[in-house]
């Protein structure tokens, strides 16, 4: 069986495991408690794991905030912007293509007489980012778009929007839940960038734990939001509750050993996807079409459609050989919204399977297609 659902999640690294231990066992202090062993062995682990975070992501140590994962993240970052700059104006501007933690919380701040701009996306679920300076005015507080896309693995003009952003003086946040791992960057090239998320998850480390990066300014203060968490004033007061230890560690050995191995990963990423795309094109010909881009995508991702057959029923079926998914949370009434914004029929849609590998895939793994 070979697991192709990565952009789902993925299987944790061992050394992550082996980090995590002693924290779910001997040391269980707590990181805000003061004096005794336990409580700076906390303490400790948690800073080198922002330090091991901040170095893959190309951040100061200060600007890395823990939360629970990637929702909890975009769901900060909206409502904190919109509520702290709700004086300066309550318009903010994203794309149709956005994860639902997005989406949903875009919709429910419109329910409380915010204006929102949904960008329409290409066929790749791509932005344009001349309409995101054309939609840009006094009003608005925020651009939200994602970094790469968890469907179709499309690749959005981050450089080309954060300057826009940088240049118009707007905060531009960037969901970079799929790209950590499998594309090299350093935030430090992106000044536009005003706040980035991220799950330790979908890079080989464990759920329930992910983070924000909030930019400070050249006087080393953070950029300023409402907390979504209010509490005992954990994280720089900006993100309440008791931290919780061995996750942050499994994060933070994550990010060491994703930043250790990233140049050989995305090259063994590229290389598996046009193994896997040879080896659907010669097994399945005519009958399947990629609806994923060639170029600018994250490596890895491929959607894919069988023509004129159900993917759900397709799934079932390859499910002892192959561990996929239609790549949305999609029920039989709500079909990809992703897709449909790229333009897909709704026919298209229900016959389309997203394929995700991670540096684990390997070439032999893949020859399953051969035998199905
Ligand atoms: N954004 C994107 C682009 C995602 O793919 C996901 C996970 N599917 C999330 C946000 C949410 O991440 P989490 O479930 O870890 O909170």
């Amino acid at each position: 069986m070979v697991y192709l659902d990565n952009s789902a999640t993925t299987k944790m690294y061992e050394e992550v495991y082996e980090a995590m231990l002693p924290f779910l066992l001997r040391e269980y202090g707590n990181p805000s408690s003061k004096y005794y062993a336990q409580a700076n062995t906390s303490k400790k682990a948690v800073e080198e794991s922002r330090l091991q975070l901040s170095s893959l992501l190309g951040t100061s140590t200060d600007e890395i905030i823990f939360t629970s994962g990637s929702t909890e993240s975009n769901n900060m970052i909206i409502k904190g912007v919109a509520d702290f700059y709700s004086e300066k104006g309550n318009h903010i501007i994203t794309s149709v293509a956005e994860h639902p933690s997005v989406l949903e919380t875009c919709e429910f701040l419109e329910s409380k007489g915010y204006r929102v701009t949904y960008l329409e996306t290409d066929r790749y679920g791509r932005v344009d980012p001349k309409s995101v300076e054309q939609e840009i005015c006094q009003d608005t507080i925020l651009v939200t778009i994602m970094w790469g896309n968890n469907e179709l693995g499309s690749l959005n003009n981050i450089e080309a929007i954060s300057n826009i952003c940088l240049q118009s003086g707007t905060f531009f946040h960037t969901d970079a839940t799929q790209v950590v791992g499998k594309l090299d960057f350093s935030l430090e090239d992106y000044p536009g960038i005003s706040f980035m998320s991220c799950s330790a998850h979908k890079f080989h480390g464990p759920k329930g734990i992910g983070a924000v990066y909030i930019k400070k300014d050249q006087y080393g203060i953070p950029t300023p939001i409402t907390p979504l968490l209010h509490g005992g004033g954990q994280e720089k007061e900006i993100r309440s509750g008791t931290l919780a230890v061995h996750n942050i560690v499994g994060m933070g050995k994550a990010a060491k050993v994703t930043e250790q191995n990233l140049k050989n990963n995305i090259r063994r990423l590229i290389e598996n996807e046009e193994y896997l795309t040879g080896l659907l094109n010669n097994k399945f010909g005519d009958a399947i079409s990629f609806n994923s881009d060639i170029k600018d995508k994250i490596p890895g991702i491929l959607n894919v459609q069988f023509k004129g057959i159900n993917n759900e029923l397709l799934l079932k079926q390859l499910a002892p050989y192959v561990a996929a998914s239609t790549g949305s949370a999609c029920s039989s009434s709500k079909p990809s919204h992703v897709l449909a914004a790229a333009g897909y029929s709704h026919e298209e849609i229900r016959s389309s399977i997203r394929f995700s590998m991670s540096s684990m895939t390997t070439k032999e793994e893949l020859t399953v297609f051969n035998e199905l």
